[in-house]
């Protein structure tokens, strides 16, 4: 479904760690911290922008450890969005933070000024993992969190990582295993960068780590996809946003444009895969009638997904069906050779 946010960075404020991959300023595009004038400002432009729409709005301050920047600051943050929230013009605020940065009396304070959902960066639930990329932060620590922020009424996001220093995808599935248990409302996933300045890329150029293969990070990304689909849990982002400055700052790891695009495609391709095997024998030719929104993701880049599934034993066309809406199943039909 269709959401808005109006996203605010937080970039490093209040955030007395130093994890290793992380250099916030690269990651987030941005340097300072919005005041509360400039939150007014824009929520007021954006309101204006959104107004009349049918679909969600969020105000949201991402990036760094929202709850552990100075509360007066913080507080002052909410109070400029709030009255954003009272007047209808947006549906809720959002924010992100560490999971050691929450406790009762803090979410007090959110819920107050009209705070909606609490993003954690869980990153890993391995305590070693976490350990290792200084995250400063346990498992259980996530896990304490999660239970306070969903006994609280506010709806719960998880954000896991991929290829962490020590990580393997073994850890990282049973990291989703334990995220999935803690019944978050959505779900994002990183794959690990190496970003210019942080202690991860200083281990890397002493070839100390080794960074996932974007093929590799599409795999793993993709088992987490169907993971979390099958228990119904939303994966809202995949990878971090492509505006950002971290193209030049970025000096290793799985790295794309188009990484979520890459990762449906390869969802879309596995589950094609199953249907065919399941149904028709190798050589069958097959046409897939998919909604049209969906065309790209069904033919893969460089009709990557039509080479593969040549490969596999059944030439395929795939058709756009305009009766069909975005994100419904395809359907598959055998394609009869004209006599
Ligand atoms: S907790 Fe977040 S903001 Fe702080 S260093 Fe780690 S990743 Fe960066």
């Amino acid at each position: 479904m269709r959401h808005a946010n109006v996203a605010f960075f937080v970039p490093h404020f209040g955030c007395p760690h130093a994890c290793s991959f992380c250099d916030q300023r690269s990651i987030s595009g941005q340097s300072g911290l919005a005041s509360a004038d400039e939150v007014t400002e824009t929520c007021q432009k954006a309101a204006e922008h959104l107004a009349g729409r049918d679909f969600p709005a969020e105000i949201a301050f991402f990036g760094g450890s929202f709850t552990a920047i100075d509360r007066s600051v913080m507080t002052e943050l909410l109070q400029a969005a709030y009255p954003f929230v009272q007047n209808g013009s947006f549906d809720g605020i959002r924010l992100s933070t560490r999971p050691d940065a929450v406790d009762q009396q803090v979410l007090s304070v959110l819920k107050a000024y009209g705070v909606t959902t609490v993003e954690l960066g869980a990153q890993s639930m391995d305590d070693g993992v976490l350990m290792q990329n200084k995250r400063g932060h346990s498992a259980y620590q996530v896990e304490k969190a999660s239970a306070l922020i969903r006994a609280e009424g506010f709806s719960l996001g998880l954000q896991m990582m991929l290829g962490l220093d020590g990580d393997t995808a073994e850890k990282s599935r049973l990291t989703a295993q334990k995220i999935a248990a803690l019944q978050p409302d959505c779900v994002r996933i990183y794959p690990t960068l190496v970003v210019e300045g942080t202690d991860l890329a200083r281990r890397y150029r002493a070839g100390q780590y080794v960074p996932l293969s974007l093929e590799e990070a599409v795999e793993q990304t993709v088992w987490l996809l169907s993971f979390f689909e099958e228990r119904n849990i939303e994966v809202i982002r995949i990878g971090l946003h492509s505006e950002t400055t971290l193209q030049s700052s970025c000096i290793a790891g799985p790295i794309h444009p188009a990484f979520g695009e890459l990762c449906y495609s390869r969802l879309w391709l596995k589950k094609a895969e199953k249907e065919l095997k399941e149904r028709f024998p190798k050589g069958t030719e097959v046409a897939f009638f998919v909604p049209e929104k969906d065309l790209s993701k069904a033919i893969g880049q460089k009709k990557e997904n039509l080479r593969r599934l040549a490969q596999t034993g059944y030439p395929a066309k795939v058709i756009p069906d305009p009766e069909l809406p975005k994100g419904a199943p395809f359907r598959v039909k055998e394609v009869k050779p004209c006599i």
